[in-house]
């Protein structure tokens, strides 16, 4: 328990995530919290490891209702220090790291509307080979395609090579699941390409680089060309 602190943040997080999926231990948080660069590193009190929607809305809910803030990574490849906390200031909040790593689902790739559904922690790579097993191919790459995943190129509306034919992460998401900073889950995975009922979350979220206020990505409907 930490000083001032009348409840335990890592039982509590232990309960919705399970045991091994709360780090804290100095060692394994090390590398979430420094950047790929080395340039930037701070400290958390914990790296905690969703593996749904469900149980990432319940942590953010969480950390909502006891001032913690949040720092999400994907692949932490971002080199700007975006997905890394900050260094320890005087009166600052406490934070955890939620990493996507366990929300690496892949759909199946429905070949007709050339879409696919990914969880937040594919990693580009993944999603590229996924597509092209089918004869699709994925509009979005760049050079960091092993560690880069789907939730941080649509925070980032990362561009990469072929940028001038298909366009940024923002031009291929269709449907996006997300949980905002109060742990509400928002979006539809119903890959409309016309969709009419409330506000366009796809084209709110890409490119909000994970700021407190738009939450998490956990799972997206991705367009991939021929
Ligand atoms: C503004 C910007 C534009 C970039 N454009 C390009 C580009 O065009 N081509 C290129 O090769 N590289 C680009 N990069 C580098 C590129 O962003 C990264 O290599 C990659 O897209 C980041 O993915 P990642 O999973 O490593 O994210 P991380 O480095 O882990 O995170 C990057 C940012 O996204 C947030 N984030 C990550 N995952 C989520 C999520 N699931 N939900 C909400 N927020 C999340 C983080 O909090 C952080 O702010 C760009 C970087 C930035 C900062």
């Amino acid at each position: 328990m930490l000083p001032g602190m009348s409840f335990d943040v890592s039982v509590d997080l232990r309960s919705i995530v399970g045991t091994a999926h709360v780090l804290v231990e100095d060692d394994l948080r090390a590398g979430y919290e420094t950047d790929w660069t080395g340039r930037y590193s701070g400290e958390c009190l914990a790296v905690v490891r969703p593996a749904s929607t469900a149980e990432t809305s319940e942590v953010v809910s969480y950390c909502n209702a006891n001032n913690i803030a949040i720092i999400t990574q994907g692949g932490n490849t971002g080199l700007v220090g975006g997905g890394v906390p900050r260094a320890a200031e005087a009166g600052s909040r406490l934070s955890i790291v939620i990493s996507m790593s366990r929300l690496a689902h892949l759909g199946p790739v429905d070949t007709s509307t050339m879409q696919v559904t990914a969880g937040a922690g594919v990693t580009l790579a993944a999603w590229r080979a996924h597509a092209r097993s089918t004869g699709l191919d994925a509009p979005v790459d760049f050079a960091a395609r092993d560690s880069a995943t789907i939730g941080g190129a649509i925070a980032t509306n990362a561009g990469g090579s072929r940028v001038v034919r298909f366009g940024t992460m923002r031009q291929q998401v269709l449907g996006i699941e997300a949980v905002l900073a109060n742990g509400q889950i928002v979006g539809s995975l119903s890959g409309l390409p016309k969709e009419t009922v409330g506000m366009h979350w796809p084209s709110l979220l890409a490119g909000s680089e994970g700021q407190q206020d738009s939450g998490s990505f956990h799972g997206s409907t991705r367009r991939s060309p021929r």
